[in-house]
C-alpha cells in the first residue's frame, strides 16, 4: 500500500510538540491514528482536534519504558483495524545537564525512554509487520545522533543508539519492512529545554526562540517516509534550520 491514505499508524509521544504535529499531518492526509503518550488530557486533546475534523484517532496511555505498554499500543492497532502499517518511536525527553550535576535520574530517564522504548517498539511491532509480511519502523533520533555538544553527551549518546539500532534492524529488515531514521535539529516544542538544568535550558530555550523550526517540518519529513511506494526504503532523513550550525 504508498500513499498515507488508509494506513493504520501508531505514533509515541504524541501528546505534544513533534508528536502532535506529525499526528494533526497523517490525520489529514486520511491515517487511522493510534497515538500514546502519559499525559492523558493532552492526549486526549490531540484526538479531539483530529476527530473533530473528520480524522481518525484514538488515545492510548502510554509510557514507552514500559513494555507492556507498547504491547498495547500495537495491539490496540490490531483490534480496531485488523492490522498495524507503521510505528513512529518519538516519544522523548531532552533533560540534558552537565555531568558535575550527578543527575543520574535524568540519565536514567534518557536511556530508558529512547533506547528500552525504542527496543519495546520494535518487540512489539516487528511480530505483527513479520505475520503481514509489510510494516514500517520510522524511529526519530536528532541531529545529536551526528555531533555531541556539551553538556549533552548523555541525549547524545541515547539518540546515536537510536541512529544504531535503527540502521541494524534496517540491515535485518528483509524486503517486505521500510525502516526510516528521521532525525530533527533544532525544532519549536516544549520540551526544548524541558527537565534540563535552569543555565541549560535557559540556553537552549533562547536558542530555540531563535533559530528553531516548526514541528510541522518533522511532520511533513515522517509523511514524506510513510507516503513512498512499499518497495522505497527512506532510510534517514536529516532535517534543520538553515542557522543551525
Ligand atoms: P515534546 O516534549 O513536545 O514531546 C515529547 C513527547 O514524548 C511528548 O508527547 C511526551 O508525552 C512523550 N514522552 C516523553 N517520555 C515518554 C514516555 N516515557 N512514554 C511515553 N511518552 C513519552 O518534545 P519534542 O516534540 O521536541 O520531542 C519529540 C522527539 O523529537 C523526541 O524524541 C526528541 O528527543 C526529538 N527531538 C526534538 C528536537 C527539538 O529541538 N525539539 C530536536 C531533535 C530531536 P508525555 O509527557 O505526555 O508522556
Amino acid at each position: 500500500m504508498s500513499g498515507i491514505k488508509g494506513k493504520v499508524i501508531a505514533l509515541t509521544g504524541a501528546s505534544s510538540g513533534i508528536g502532535e504535529a506529525t499526528a494533526v499531518h497523517l490525520a489529514e492526509r486520511g491515517a487511522h491514528l493510534v497515538l500514546g503518550a502519559r499525559r492523558k488530557d493532552r492526549l486526549d486533546a490531540v484526538v479531539e482536534a483530529i476527530t473533530a475534523r473528520g480524522g481518525s484517532a484514538v488515545g492510548v496511555v502510554v509510557d514507552v519504558r514500559r513494555r507492556e505498554d507498547l504491547a498495547r499500543l500495537t495491539g490496540t492497532a490490531v483490534e480496531r483495524h485488523g492490522r498495524l502499517d507503521v510505528l513512529v518511536s518519538n516519544a522523548g525527553t531532552m533533560a540534558v545537564s552537565p555531568f558535575d550535576e550527578l543527575r543520574q535520574d535524568d540519565w536514567d530517564d534518557m536511556v530508558a525512554t529512547h533506547i528500552t522504548g525504542l527496543l519495546n517498539g520494535i518487540g512489539a511491532a516487528l511480530p505483527v509487520f513479520r505475520s503481514q509480511r509489510s510494516g514500517h519502523f520510522v524511529n526519530v533520533a536528532s541531529t545529536a545522533a551526528y555531533v555531541v555538544k556539551s553538556p549533552q553527551a548523555v541525549y547524545a549518546a541515547t539518540k546515536t543508539a537510536v541512529k544504531v539500532l535503527t540502521e541494524g534492524l534496517r540491515q535485518e529488515s528483509g524486503p517486505d519492512l521500510r525502516v526510516t531514521l528521521v532525525s530533527p535539529g533544532f525544532t519549536h516544542t516544549e520540551g526544548v529545554g524541558k527537565g534540563a538544568s535552569p543555565e541549560t535550558a535557559a540556553a537552549m530555550v533562547r536558542q530555540r526562540d531563535e533559530i528553531a523550526m516548526p514541528p510541522s517540518a518533522i511532520a511533513s519529513a515522517i509523511g514524506y517516509a510513510i507516503e513512498q511506494p512499499d518497495g522505497v526504503d527512506v532510510s534517514e532523513i536529516v532535517v534543520r534550520p538553515t542557522a543551525q550550525a
